[in-house]
């Protein structure tokens, strides 16, 4: 799978990509993830990629042009090639005002081949780059960040784990969290004693019929009580 990201801050962005299973998979090739500066396709001795809104009012906004260069030239389309490159990618703004992300939209994601995701900064990007260059407004949360970047790492983490070859054990992936409309049924590790507190017995009985029935129930009491809406 392919993910091109696009952004006025790619340092932000170049060592959560080398961590762990996800820079190996990004090492290994079975991930192609593309930093890219946006400010790099801005014109002008100042390479200026804002401006302030019109219409008045506080902050600067993220003008369309770099953004427009950045994605189409790195993708290889020209601006007016812009039906035919969302034919081939799908090109998502990372925004609050967007469609809020779960892992059904993750499974989605990570069904295609390649992907890209514009950050934006300060109060946003111009309207136009979302009206005809993007194909989804995507957010994390109902929450606002300052910018983008952290916003495509969580997707780039999440989707990421579902392609195949990136987990080391694709086993873990079958009952986690949102699967079946539960969340995951809590773990234990060594010591099974720990200052007194004690893993659930059932854990280490060595009965895998009583081990499966207790997580099963343990998953629905937590939904239950923590989310009872994941499930209905
Ligand atoms: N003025 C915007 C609003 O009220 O909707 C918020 C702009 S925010 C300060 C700057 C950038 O951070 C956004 O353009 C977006 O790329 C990113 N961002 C902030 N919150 C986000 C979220 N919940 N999901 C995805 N991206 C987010």
């Amino acid at each position: 799978m392919r993910i091109d990201i696009y952004t006025i801050f790619p340092a932000i962005l170049t060592s959560p990509l080398q961590e762990g299973l996800l820079g190996k998979a990004i090492a290994g090739g079975i991930l192609d993830v593309r930093v890219h500066d946006i400010r790099e396709h801005a014109e002008g001795k100042h390479r200026q990629v804002d401006d302030a809104p019109f219409g008045g009012g506080p902050g600067m906004v993220m003008k369309p042009e770099p953004v427009f260069e950045a994605v189409t030239r790195t993708l290889g389309y020209g601006v007016d090639e812009l039906d035919a490159l969302q034919k081939k990618i799908r090109v998502f703004m990372l925004t609050p005002r967007g469609e809020r992300m779960t892992q059904t939209k993750v499974e989605e994601m990570a069904a295609l081949d390649h992907i890209a995701l514009i950050c934006g900064r300060y109060e946003g990007v111009d309207e136009r780059v979302l009206e005809h260059l993007c194909t989804d407004a995507l957010s994390i949360g109902d929450y606002v960040l300052s910018g983008g970047e952290f916003a495509a790492l969580v997707v780039v983490e999440a989707v990421s784990r579902l392609v195949p070859g990136v987990l080391g054990n694709e086993e873990s992936l079958a009952c986690e969290s949102f699967c079946g409309g539960l969340l995951e049924y809590p773990q234990y590790t060594r010591p099974a004693e720990y200052c007194g507190w004690k893993v659930p017995e059932v854990l280490v009985s060595g009965d895998h019929g009583a081990v499966e029935k207790w997580r099963r129930d343990a998953a629905v009491e937590w939904t239950k009580k923590r989310r009872p809406e994941i499930g209905s």
